[in-house]
């Protein structure tokens, strides 16, 4: 397939929606990036990798990281955690407070926002350095090391973080945090932070393209059936109350962040990553969601 072409035409096509959203003003460090940008990379599990515009470019992964941290968590004790935070869709924003009260402190899914500080809650039982060992853990993915958190990103987050807050102090009164609140927000907002661009994205989830296998050393990073639940979670739960227009539109699993970014794979195939900082309501980036819906409809590439 040729998809030094397809990329080309993609970058075309998505030029008529810049504009359509807004870049993420909530987190202040993060309003000022460049609303034009626009990145793609690709990676085969022949080790092929396929580019445009942006793509090296480092940007705020945000929400992204949410993936990194559940695979750690999986890799400690995947059944204990299961027992904290749910597996179904949120059909509500990724910040929600309501349904948690509902839900008495159970998280629908890891990657809404309570259920991942459920997840940093559990890596801290087993992490000495977790902000280090995130990082390593990160780097050893994408295979370089040059991937750093961005200490303003994360102090501006930290600064405004109100909601972050009061999902995580509701869900200690459940007792379903059991780690003190200041520890955890702080792991949180530097894994947040996170700065990495589309290359590094790409290849930092080939793994899950090959049943949980790092491609080069072969080292295995989670089980065959661990890496097929975490690709079942990403197409579920990866863009909160947009994920069942993600999985129509898209058909693949994937997840984003209010970066701008959003990486998809395509098991067996390839992990592709996006990036565009206008974000449309539900805290997805629309030229994103337009380019890999471009590219399953142009490469009849998809899970389904
Ligand atoms: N750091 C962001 C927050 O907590 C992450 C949200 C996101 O990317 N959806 O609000």
């Amino acid at each position: 397939m040729d998809f030094e072409k397809i990329l080309a035409e993609i970058s075309d096509e998505i030029q008529p929606f810049f504009g359509e959203g807004k870049v993420a003003n909530y987190i202040p460090a993060l309003a000022n990036v460049d609303p034009r940008k626009f990145g793609m990379a690709l990676v085969t599990l022949d080790n092929e990798l396929f580019e445009i515009g942006d793509s090296r470019e480092k940007f705020s992964i945000q929400s992204i990281s949410k993936v990194y941290s559940l695979c750690m968590a999986l890799q400690q004790e995947d059944q204990a955690l299961w027992k904290r935070v749910g597996l179904e869709p949120s059909g509500n924003p990724f910040n929600s407070l309501v349904q948690l009260e509902y839900e008495k402190g159970i998280p629908r899914n890891p990657f809404i926002n309570a259920g991942a500080l459920v997840v940093i809650d559990v890596l801290l039982n087993h992490l000495k350095n977790p902000k280090a060992e995130i990082l390593d853990f990160v780097r050893m993915l994408a295979g370089v090391d040059d991937i750093y958190y961005d200490y303003a990103v994360a102090k501006s987050e930290r600064e405004t973080g109100f909601t972050n807050a009061a999902l995580i102090n509701f869900m200690r009164s459940h007792k379903n945090i059991h780690h003190p609140i200041d520890q955890i927000l702080d792991v949180y907002y530097h894994q947040c932070s996170i700065a990495m661009s589309c290359v590094e994205l790409a290849n930092s989830l080939l793994f899950q393209a090959n049943n949980g296998l790092e491609r080069g050393s072969k080292k295995r990073i989670l089980a065959a059936n661990q890496a097929k639940r975490l690709n079942a979670i990403m197409l579920t739960c990866g863009f909160y109350d947009e994920a069942g227009e993600f999985a129509f539109r898209v058909g693949v699993p994937g997840k984003s962040g209010v970066g701008g970014g959003i990486v998809g794979v395509i098991p067996n195939e390839l992990a592709i990553a996006v990036w565009s900082p206008e974000l449309n309501n539900h805290g997805n980036s629309v030229l994103g969601i337009k380019a890999l819906e471009l590219f399953t409809k142009k490469t009849g590439l998809s899970i389904f």
